[in-house]
């Protein structure tokens, strides 16, 4: 177990001296965090997907995109890369756009006059106590 030990320690973590093998500084330490706040939403979604066993994109996946994209773009505009700052430098529009909807829409809710649960937009029924909601008129 020695030479996994070593494989472990001084072929992976640290690695010609460095953590990861890698020469942090600030920028790369600036890259490294666009990575773990963008991949973390895919672990996020998953997480929320098996919870409630239907496919379902939670509002926290939108604000890690926003936020882990943004960081991508610091990161490339500073690398002066520009196949990369072109890649992050309007993905904010739609993760912001369906931040805008999801709080439109939550807003919509209605409060159940029996129990005051939220009740989604278009129901007609409480879907907790299953009693009938007062009629939206338009
Ligand atoms: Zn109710």
């Amino acid at each position: 177990m020695d030479w996994l030990t070593h494989l472990i320690w001084n072929d992976l973590i640290w690695h010609n001296g460095k953590l990861f093998g890698i020469d942090w500084g600030f920028w790369k330490a600036v890259g490294w965090l666009g990575n773990a706040i963008f991949s973390s939403r895919f672990l996020v979604q998953w997480y929320v997907t098996e919870k409630k066993k239907r496919v379902v994109v939670p509002q926290a996946f939108w604000w890690l995109s926003l936020v882990g994209s943004l960081t991508f773009l610091c990161y490339s505009i500073h690398q002066q890369d520009s196949v990369f700052i072109f890649a992050y430098a309007f993905t904010w529009l739609p993760y912001t756009r369906n931040l805008m909807i999801h709080r439109q829409h939550k807003n919509a809710h209605v409060a159940c006059p029996a129990c005051g649960k939220s009740c989604p937009p278009q129901s007609n029924f409480c879907p907790n106590c299953g009693a009938r909601l007062v009629a939206v008129t338009a």
